[in-house]
């Protein structure tokens, strides 16, 4: 397949190309700074800018995964980042609808990513994709993308939101920034402990985001995580015993909201995702539960 991708140059990204340039298909990878990437170019895979002509390339491609977002951690969201954080997705989500839009031949299917975040935080809930969203910023951000994206249904392409969850891999995301302070002996859970993770190792998340470009009854917004979320108690009990190291440090969710603000929800909500639909459609998870899943990372 011809797959156009943005957001390929990132955490998750990085292996999501591998993995499609492994099973033979040729990418597009739409980024800022292309020229950054030209000694990875090859003949399957190609670096482009936002400014060049996307619905020229529109026409070649089977496929869109849109992961395209300003970074979401380690910075406090002022006004000016929380402007960031929601245009960086929704203007660049208009930008590849549009050129879709003005296409000759449309792409089949567009992947374009969402996050567990639309739920806002629900205690113990579970939540299957047919639950309320909530009520905050990043329900907001994740609402606005949803909706921009499905402007694509409009003339024909299949549409579906990944609601991604909490992706483990070593490197980045939240694992990157945990895994540090358990090397030092002073690991321990964050916030009260109680709150649910929605995890999904990176592999499966890889799997998972590319399920649908086969998958033509595959449609609409669809959870991405594990079928086992944990709480944060449990998460840092378990990759303790995985590092061999103790989990006693607690950084208490006042401390958070101090140096962070609302940037520390990701990881002191509580959303306690099952990713119904996956499970309905058969889909298999290499990592089912946390301890595997770590013990392969770290
Ligand atoms: P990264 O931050 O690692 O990568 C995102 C990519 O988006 C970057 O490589 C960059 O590509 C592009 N980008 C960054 N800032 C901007 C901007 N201001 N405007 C346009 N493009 C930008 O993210 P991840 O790989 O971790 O995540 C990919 C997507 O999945 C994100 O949208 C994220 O919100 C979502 N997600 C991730 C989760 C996680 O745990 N990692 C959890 C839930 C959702 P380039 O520099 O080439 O332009």
């Amino acid at each position: 397949m011809n797959i156009l991708i943005t957001g390929g140059t990132g955490f998750i990204g990085e292996e999501l190309r591998t993995m499609l340039l492994k099973q033979g298909h040729n990418l597009v990878i739409v980024s800022r700074s292309p020229k950054k990437y030209e000694d990875e170019a090859a003949k399957n895979q190609r670096f482009i800018g936002w400014d060049d002509d996307l619905a020229t390339e529109m026409n070649e491609i089977d496929g869109v995964i849109n992961l395209a977002g300003e970074n979401l951690f380690g910075q406090r969201w002022t006004d000016e980042v929380k402007t960031r954080i929601m245009d960086s997705r929704v203007q660049s989500t208009q930008q590849l609808v549009d050129a879709m839009r003005e296409a000759d031949q449309k792409p089949d299917v567009f992947v374009s990513a969402s996050a567990s975040g639309i739920y806002g935080n629900r205690g113990d809930d579970i939540l299957d994709e047919e639950e309320a969203h909530g009520s905050d910023f990043l329900a907001d951000v994740c609402e606005a993308w949803e909706a921009e994206s499905q402007k694509a249904t409009e003339f024909g392409v299949r549409v579906v939101n990944p609601r991604i969850g909490i992706v483990l891999e070593k490197g980045g995301g939240a694992l990157g920034k945990m895994i540090p302070p358990f090397q030092f002996l002073v690991g321990g859970p964050i916030g009260s402990g109680k709150q649910y993770m929605s995890w999904i190792h990176r592999s499966d998340l890889c799997k998972a985001l590319t399920f649908p470009l086969v998958n033509e009854e595959f449609t609409g917004a669809y959870n991405l995580c594990s079928p086992n979320p944990v709480t944060m108690n449990e998460f840092a009990e378990t990759l303790g015993n995985v590092m061999n190291r103790p989990s006693i440090f607690r950084v208490p969710k006042f401390a958070l909201d101090i140096v962070l603000g609302e940037a520390a929800k990701p990881v002191t909500d509580s959303i306690r995702m099952q990713p119904k639909k996956l499970q309905v459609a058969d889909f298999e998870f290499h990592f089912e539960y946390l301890e595997e899943a770590l013990a392969d990372i770290v």
